[in-house]
């Protein structure tokens, strides 16, 4: 699949400047963004704007079309070459899973840095988007809200996606077995699945904590669809926000080796 070219505009520049752009190669509305619909005596909106409001709204419902892609400079700088040897290795052996890229202890750090890595390889060819785990739940939960209507279906389409951030949505929603989030996660899990698309999941929890945080059921939804990926690092994160300090550089000491079921362990 062909990857549109207006998110190749979105992810470097910003939505406004997007919209002069879309404007301004268009021809059909004369760079105003409608034109006059003759048959029905009234302006009718152009494609090009109609476009950029299924991006703002895909960019509102948390779509991040930005983080699609992570700048290869700052994998060079936060990860030695070895690391990114064996992570290109392992990406051009094993193409074709859905991977769940966990902490392998407590204070490993940079388990969506490498998820974020994988998927920009495939950026090129395919569809690739990145959603929080938090705002894909909260579509599931605005499912009938006019705002938001397609997102959910759209997502359900991306060749690539990652669904960043586990750990940092409602917890208390999946925590009981049968919630409306469980199912609905597992549902759309599974269409993707059926459909040849490829999931990725960057969360924050170790193993351990998985099976503390959420219900058995969402576990099995993972550990049955995804290959976990415990990510050991041998160089703490600098507590700094969202933001990694670079010193010197970090290396992953346990990124591909350590292939294991999450469910193993119980
Ligand atoms: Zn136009």
């Amino acid at each position: 699949m062909q990857k549109p070219n207006y998110y190749t505009e979105l992810i470097s520049k910003n939505i406004f400047d997007f919209k002069g752009k879309l404007l301004a190669e268009c021809d059909k509305c004369n760079h105003l963004g409608y034109y006059p619909d003759e048959e029905h005596w009234q302006y009718s909106d152009c494609e090009c704007m109609k476009t950029f409001s299924k991006c703002r709204k895909y960019i509102e419902a948390g779509i991040d079309q930005k983080n699609a892609l992570i700048d290869k400079s700052y994998i060079l700088g936060t990860f030695d070459k070895e690391t990114i040897n064996r992570i290109n290795v392992y990406i051009r052996e094993n193409l074709n899973c859905n991977m769940l890229f966990i902490p392998k202890n407590k204070k490993d750090w940079g388990s969506d840095i490498v998820a974020k890595y994988i998927l920009r390889q495939f950026c090129s060819k395919y569809e690739c988007m990145v959603v929080t785990m938090r705002s894909l739940i909260s579509l599931f939960f605005s499912f009938d809200d006019e705002k938001y209507e397609g997102c959910a279906d759209y997502l359900g389409n991306v060749d690539y996606l990652l669904i960043d951030s586990m750990g940092q949505e409602y917890n208390s929603k999946m925590k009981q077995d049968d919630s409306f989030a469980i199912n609905s996660l597992n549902a759309f899990v599974a269409e993707r699945t059926s459909r040849g698309k490829i999931t990725f999941i960057s969360c924050k929890f170790t193993k351990d904590m998985l099976h503390k945080t959420y219900s058995k059921d969402f576990v099995s939804i993972l550990s049955d669809n995804f290959k976990v990926f415990p990510i050991g690092c041998s160089c703490e994160k600098a507590d700094v926000f969202d933001d990694i300090e670079l010193v010197g550089q970090k290396r992953i000491t346990e990124c591909f080796d350590t292939l294991e079921l999450i469910r193993s362990k119980r």
